[in-house]
């Protein structure tokens, strides 16, 4: 820990969002948490930070944070708190119990790709060789596990062979099934400062949708999705033909060629364009870029892993380093992204139903017995554990009686949200280990047991490019929130002897995270990740390393550890790396003429997940704040809807009513949804009700990416807009955590924070009659809105009502009910802190534009400096290039996450 002065401090660690792994210093006064920003020794980010990873300081109030354990013994019974050692008890009484009865498989872990290493070793201790069975796996089956069976496939190991220095030395970059401008914004801020040094790079990108990261490419191959497999077979195609395969390198190091030329020789690029829906002149450019490159990298992230063939969307892939020898060299390789913080971690330790310890394989005598060995127990079983899916349909069907959930949001984030919400109310006992306490998973939730978070916690993780940080805590966890490791531990500790196993709860006798982390280390010697001579010490001492790390290894060889397979060989029998032919041919997604819309879902530049973070930052919410399901221009208007309009969205799972928004990003015939909104600012579960929980046979992934959807104007006339600013003792994102439990009573309804220095809460709603009387009641007293000072007008023959709360001459709440055409002046105006005084006599009027000359920000495009879209367009309108807006608005000067968006509009206004 640094002391900067008296009382501020600065402690490293690292940033929890995604797989990029930024370093962080955490600015604090031993306390509270003040400030972040980024480590500039970190070699993941050199000291930069994204708009999420910039505004975690913003995020770690105690606000919205499980404080104390809370049980209840019945369904239907509200929680009430209890201690640390009762609700151990109750937890292990039950498993215990569970156990007895039905056996050990008839209890299960869902973990995450959030929890540090250490979180994760123990957890799959418990789980494999406490209580004897492989009932562990963990929100990285959404995330990572096609590209995990992809490497294994092809490469004979789970290892990830490029390092970020990468995107410095390659010619050209194909980024797949990705939008690392949004998803990974510092790593693409590095592809862009590399482009910018060395203009002759090129840079391919696969996407159905003009995302950024497409927007920037070279070549933007709009593919239709689920084709992803015929463009790289074509690829590979006009490579063969064409001579640009390395013969002798794919003799020397490879096996089953062969048979792929022969698979891709009928995978012309005529007929994969037919399919792919783009042209075959660009699947032959893409070809010959990639075929004639000196160096050739490929990055991919969830669009090819969230697919029912998502291995092999991932072999087809990696093919195209392997054929052309691109892999074991600067700038080459198949490089994936990882989605989650830690989801690398997890897969070190076995954290998963199928794994073992340091990439040990289940299915193999030896390796459990190896893995039984440095437990210090008989055995661990050997039949392979539920995957995510598999789990949660266990469940419903009564064969997983208890289930417990660490660090994740299932009731959410996974496919077929029908179905997982049965299963959770089905288990007979349900433990959610969380850091917030009002997830959309916590109403299912039999005891809640507050965890430690981001800015508390003590551990390592490790990022996409194979380098393990450290986390440090900066301040004590708030109210009695323990660490994850510590919880696992001391639950394991309680269930042994109540299992029979009284001697087992000595494996769990831990120090502290360094002891787990030695013990993990001491797993992996002689393993291809071995990191058998990193421990505490190093990694403080010298920084973040990339493993392998054997003992004895040297800090002047990091250089020669960036990347994995330069000698050729490959963690195979044969020591040679593996082609696959594709087993599955997939066409396109499964439209019909009732379910007309491929819909894909992705990410917000500015959010995380589903939001119990990143949605507390009222900034964050800028970029888009409402929301909605975008479509191509062309296809509003064959269904006759302007933007904004409600339409009811249906797939053959699910449907969900969404305001509609006109997207240059679609082609015509598609649709997109953000993954992050759920129950707690949506009437619904959000995108994923409408994804089907079918899965990759392989890696047992779900296709969240990808349904087919019919969308219908829904009549909703009834509007209502709340807003609230946040007010001393109650954040606007605990207005926004009271106001949550109502969605689900509208038609439609949405819940977001808007602002900086003044954050409010935004609820609006629609429905198809007037809003009953005794909710706007009980709204305005949640709300404050029911003094005696507050101006209000009524027509009760219309229906309409309004409420408008000013104080110290500002604007702080207000309800429209029934009318709401001033909604966003007024909005503006609340966080804005605009004078009332001069408002006053406009703000019960129903005026759609604002009564005073207050120009619209629009939408936030650089949320850290708070520039907006109109700003931004007015002054490419006038001429400004990036260097001028950035001299004279300021976006794009601080995180730069926004520069790409702006980067676009610029090309735009251009065209
Ligand atoms: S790119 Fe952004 S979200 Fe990802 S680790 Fe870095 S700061 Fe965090």
């Amino acid at each position: 820990m640094m002391r900067i002065a008296e009382t501020r401090m600065e402690t490293k660690a690292t940033c929890p969002y995604c797989g990029v792994g930024c370093g962080v210093l955490i600015g604090h006064d031993g306390a509270r948490i003040t400030g972040v920003r980024g480590d500039p020794e970190h070699p993941a980010n050199f000291g930069r930070l994204c708009t999420k990873g910039s505004t975690l300081h913003l995020s770690a109030g105690p606000d919205t944070r499980l404080l104390h354990p809370e049980y209840r013994s019945a369904r239907g019974e509200a929680r009430r708190r209890v201690g640390w050692e009762q609700a151990i008890e109750i937890a292990a009484r039950r498993f215990a119990a569970v156990i007895a009865e039905h056996g050990p498989d008839a209890v299960a872990f869902y973990v995450s790709g959030q929890l540090l290493t250490e979180d994760y070793y123990v957890f799959n201790k418990a789980m494999k060789g406490l209580i004897g069975s492989n009932n562990i796996d963990t929100n990285s089956r959404l995330c990572m596990s096609s590209a995990v069976a992809a490497y294994k496939q092809t490469l004979g190991a789970d290892a990830p062979p490029c390092a970020y220095e990468d995107f410095d030395h390659a010619d050209v970059i194909l980024i797949a099934g990705a939008n690392p401008a949004y998803a990974h914004p510092v790593a693409f801020g590095r592809i862009e400062a590399a482009r910018a040094r060395r203009p002759q790079m090129k840079l391919i990108v696969v996407d159905p949708r003009r995302t950024d990261s497409a927007a920037a490419a070279d070549l933007h191959l709009a593919i239709l999705p689920g084709t992803d497999i015929w463009l790289f077979n074509a690829m590979l195609h006009v490579m063969v033909e064409e001579g640009l395969v390395d013969e002798a390198w794919v003799a020397a190091h490879t096996e089953g060629f062969e048979a792929l030329r022969a698979h891709v020789r009928t995978v012309s690029p005529g007929r994969a364009a037919e399919v792919c829906g783009v042209a075959a002149e660009d699947i032959v450019t893409a070809a010959r870029w990639w075929g004639r490159a000196p160096a050739a990298l490929s990055l991919w992230c969830q669009g090819l892993n969230q697919s029912v063939q998502g291995t092999h969307n991932g072999t087809a892939l990696i093919a195209l380093s392997l054929a052309t020898g691109r892999i074991g060299r600067p700038g080459c390789g198949p490089f994936s992204l990882t989605g989650q913080p830690n989801a690398m971690g997890g897969r070190e330790v076995g954290g998963l139903a199928n794994l073992l310890s340091a990439h040990r394989d289940l299915a193999n005598p030896a390796h459990r017995a190896e893995v039984a060995r440095l437990w210090g127990v008989d055995s661990v079983p050997a039949e392979p554990g539920l995957t995510a899916v598999e789990l949660f349909r266990a469940a419903r069907e009564g064969r997983v009686k208890a289930i417990w959930i660490a660090c994740t949001n299932p009731a959410q984030s996974m496919p077929d949200q029908a179905l997982v919400r049965e299963a959770l109310a089905a288990c007979d006992f349900v433990v959610l280990q969380e850091a917030f306490r009002s997830t959309d998973t916590a109403p299912f939730a039999d005891l809640m047991l507050p965890a430690a978070t981001w800015g508390e916690k003590d551990g390592t993780v490790t990022n996409s490019e194979r380098r393990i940080s450290r986390v440090r805590p900066a301040v004590p966890a708030p109210g009695e929130a323990r660490p994850d490791w510590r919880i696992a531990c001391d639950f394991a500790r309680a269930l042994a002897p109540r299992i029979g196993k009284p001697q087992a709860a000595r494996m769990f006798d831990y120090a502290g995270p360094q002891a787990i982390f030695a013990e993990h280390a001491a797993s992996t010697i002689g393993r291809d990740l071995d990191i058998g001579g990193l421990d505490y010490g190093l990694l403080e001492a010298a920084g973040p390393q990339q493993w392998p790390f054997p003992a004895g290894a040297a800090l002047a060889d990091a250089a020669a550890r960036a990347r994995l397979f330069a000698d050729g060989r490959f963690p195979t029998p044969s020591g040679r790396a593996r082609f696959v032919v594709p087993a599955v041919a997939p066409g396109a997604a499964e439209v019909d003429a009732r379910h007309p819309l491929h819909l894909t879902s992705g990410r917000l530049r500015d959010q995380w997940h589903g939001m119990s973070r990143s949605g507390k930052v009222a900034r964050l919410h800028g970029h888009a704040g409402e929301p909605r399901i975008e479509l191509h221009a062309g296809d509003l208007a064959a269904h006759g809807l302007a933007d904004g309009e409600l339409v009811r969205v249906t797939s053959r799972r699910g449907e969900l009513v969404l305001p509609v928004a006109a997207s240059a990003d679609l082609r015509r015939g598609q649709a997109f949804v953000a993954m992050h909104w759920g129950r707690r600012v949506l009437n619904s579960a959000g995108v994923n009700l409408l994804f089907a929980d079918d899965f990759d046979p392989f890696s047992k992934q779900p296709g969240l990416k990808h349904a087919a959807v019919r969308i219908e104007r829904v009549a909703l006339p009834w509007r209502m807009l709340l807003v609230r600013a946040e007010r001393p003792g109650r954040s606007a994102a605990e207005e926004a955590e009271a106001l949550s439990p109502w969605l689900e009573r509208f038609a439609y309804a949405s819940l977001s924070l808007a602002g900086r220095d003044t954050p409010a809460v935004v609820m609006r709603v629609a429905h198809d009659e007037p809003i009953p009387g005794d909710w706007l009641i009980a709204l305005d007293a949640l709300l404050g809105l029911d003094g005696d000072t507050v101006l209000r007008y009524e027509d009760p023959h219309r229906g309409v009502g309004k409420r408008m709360l000013i104080e110290d001459d500002r604007l702080v709440g207000l309800r429209l009910a029934g009318e709401t055409a001033a909604a966003q002046w007024l909005i503006d105006a609340v966080v804005g802190q605009r004078e009332a005084l001069a408002l006053r006599r406009w703000l019960l009027a129903p005026l759609a534009k604002p009564p005073l000359s207050a120009p619209a920000k629009g939408r936030v495009v650089c949320s850290c400096l708070g520039v907006g879209e109109a700003d931004i367009a007015a002054g490419i309108a006038g001429g400004d290039r990036l260097e001028a807006l950035q001299g004279r608005l300021g976006c794009g000067t601080a995180c730069g996450s926004c520069v790409p968006e702006i980067r676009r509009m610029i090309a735009a206004a251009a065209a």
